[in-house]
């Protein structure tokens, strides 16, 4: 019988995770279907169970629904814990398994993929929101000299650094609270580029040579790409490579085998300028 995966979300229609899935079982011979479910925004629980029973095996999650992913699961990744939310569960067992692969899809796009190592660099993390929380501690455990938080509720950016723990270099707040100083890696992780919005950050921020990376993707170059290239970034890249990478690794976590992504990066890619 065919495996059945499926991405949820609302909305879904534009997802790319059905190409994605589907070329990586190609390659790895696997007979799977692969389909993206809009779920009624008060419909995830049941639609997660409706798809359970009717031997559905995985699920990739989508906004907004990573919160409520995270609290039906019944055994979760030490990672998906400290995110407190996950992009990808495991049905095919007793129990509901859930786990968070956007760190992990991020680091290995940076330091793979763009073979940019981490370690040792000062970065500053634009939003405070599900993926930013996915992201806190895969970049905290590259060890970067610091990791400051900047959110447009401040608040919110304090709360995810004190996640970190005391003893790590990570502090959160607003955007002018940023300080002085620049940073080898920018990362947007606000929802900002969406509404085409830039968030308040300075062009001083960006040390000369550095990376700028917007999670979001196929927008081309967004106000934040563009204040960046202008202030002499070395590399503005979008989130295509993250959302193959973190897609790899829940193939692998499903299937027992890892593809390749490099072809499938290049194949999404839209040129930013
Ligand atoms: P959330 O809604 O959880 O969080 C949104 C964040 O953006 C909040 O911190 C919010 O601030 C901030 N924000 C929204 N609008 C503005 C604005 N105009 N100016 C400044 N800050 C703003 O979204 P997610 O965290 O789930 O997603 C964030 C982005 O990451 C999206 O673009 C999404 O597509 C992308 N993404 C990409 C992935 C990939 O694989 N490449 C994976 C996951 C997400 P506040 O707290 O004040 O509301």
């Amino acid at each position: 019988m065919t495996d059945r995966y499926a991405v949820m979300g609302n909305p879904i229609r534009h997802s790319m995770s059905p190409e994605i899935h589907r070329a990586f079982a190609r390659e790895a011979g696997d007979d799977i279907e692969y389909t993206a479910i809009e779920c009624p925004r008060d419909g995830f629980t049941d639609a997660v169970r409706t798809f359970r029973e009717a031997g559905g095996r995985g699920l990739n999650v989508t906004a907004p629904f990573k919160l409520e992913a995270f609290r039906l699961a019944e055994r979760r990744s030490e990672r998906a814990e400290i995110a407190g939310s996950v992009n990808t569960l495991r049905l095919d067992g007793p129990m509901v398994l859930a786990d968070n692969f956007d760190g992990v899809g991020l680091i290995r796009d940076i330091q793979v993929n763009l073979g940019y190592p981490i370690g040792g660099t000062r970065i500053l993390l634009l939003g405070a929101g599900g993926a930013a929380h996915g992201l806190l501690q895969p970049l905290v455990d590259q060890r970067p000299t610091e990791l400051v938080i900047a959110n447009r509720s401040p608040e919110r950016a304090r709360d995810l650094a004190k996640l970190a723990g005391r003893e790590k270099p990570v502090r959160g707040g607003g955007y002018d609270e940023i300080g002085d100083g620049t940073f080898e890696l920018v990362i947007n992780a606000t929802s900002a580029s969406m509404e085409g919005a830039l968030p308040p950050l300075a062009a001083t921020s960006f040390a000369n040579g550095g990376i700028a990376y917007e999670l979001a993707y196929g927008l081309g170059e967004t106000p934040f790409l563009a204040l960046a290239r202008s202030a002499g970034a070395g590399r503005i890249v979008d989130g295509v490579g993250m959302l193959v990478e973190q897609a790899a690794e829940a193939f692998a976590w499903w299937r027992g085998y890892r593809p390749g992504t490099r072809a499938m990066i290049q194949t999404l890619t839209i040129p930013l300028v």
